[in-house]
């Protein structure tokens, strides 16, 4: 399965690739986990990176593209993906749709998970992620069996530092400007499909499920 979530920050996109990339044993690529990973890593390129996410701006593409071109040509990409914030802008799809061209693959499905603006401001403040393997969380939405410690690894929940109020806010404007026309750029491909996904995880996933489904 090769799978593109896109979607505005707190559409809800970790929660669901993380899902589907376990039930169908594809890797789930996240662009922001690799970022964070790399900066914990003190690598060049976190630390580059995190010069413009620690601010709620987007990495140059340059520097993106070429993280992507290397994930995409290892192994565990061969039996498909989903992309979860990637691409962010039209020239980052442009070098996705050149790669797969150049690897003779297709995408299946690019879902574009729509939600307001209320929503995402709620999920955003309530988010938790494990410090350890990154799951996700929420303290009224996804609540951890035990406060604070993550259900799959028993690491400890913290708070992004870009879910504070004033970068969400310049997250939310960057994805209008930045991210927001490839809604139209895969429009075109006829690969898009639109949910509501104001709705809880579950149902998403149910939503999404379907989707995928009907097009195998
Ligand atoms: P995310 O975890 O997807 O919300 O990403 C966190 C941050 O990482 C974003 O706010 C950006 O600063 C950066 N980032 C993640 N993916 C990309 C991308 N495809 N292009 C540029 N910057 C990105």
């Amino acid at each position: 399965m090769r799978l593109i979530l896109l979607g505005a920050p707190g559409a809800g996109k970790g929660s669901q690739a993380a899902r589907l990339g376990r039930k169908h044993g594809v890797p789930h690529i996240s662009t922001g986990d690799m970022f964070r990973d790399a900066f914990e890593k003190k690598t060049d390129i976190g630390i580059r990176a995190h010069g413009y996410w620690g601010q709620g701006e987007l990495v140059p593409d340059d520097v993106t593209c070429s993280m992507v071109e290397e994930r995409l040509e290892s192994g565990d990409c061969s039996s498909g993906f989903i992309f979860d914030g990637f691409p962010r802008t039209i020239a980052q799809a442009e070098m996705l749709t050149a790669a797969m061209e150049r690897l003779g693959i297709e995408v299946d499905a690019v879902i574009q998970m729509n939600v307001s603006r209320e929503t995402i401001l709620q999920r955003l403040t309530g988010r938790r992620v494990c410090e350890r393997c990154g799951a996700n969380f929420h303290v009224k939405n996804l609540p951890p069996a035990k406060p604070g410690v993550c259900d799959y690894c028993g690491g400890g929940l913290v708070r992004r530092p870009d879910d504070e109020r004033d970068t969400i806010l310049n997250r939310l404007r960057v994805y209008e400007e930045r991210t927001a026309p490839l809604v139209d750029y895969y429009r075109r491909t006829g690969k898009l499909v639109d949910i509501d996904a104001d709705k809880s995880v579950d149902e998403n996933l149910e939503e999404i499920t379907a989707i995928l489904e009907a097009r195998s």
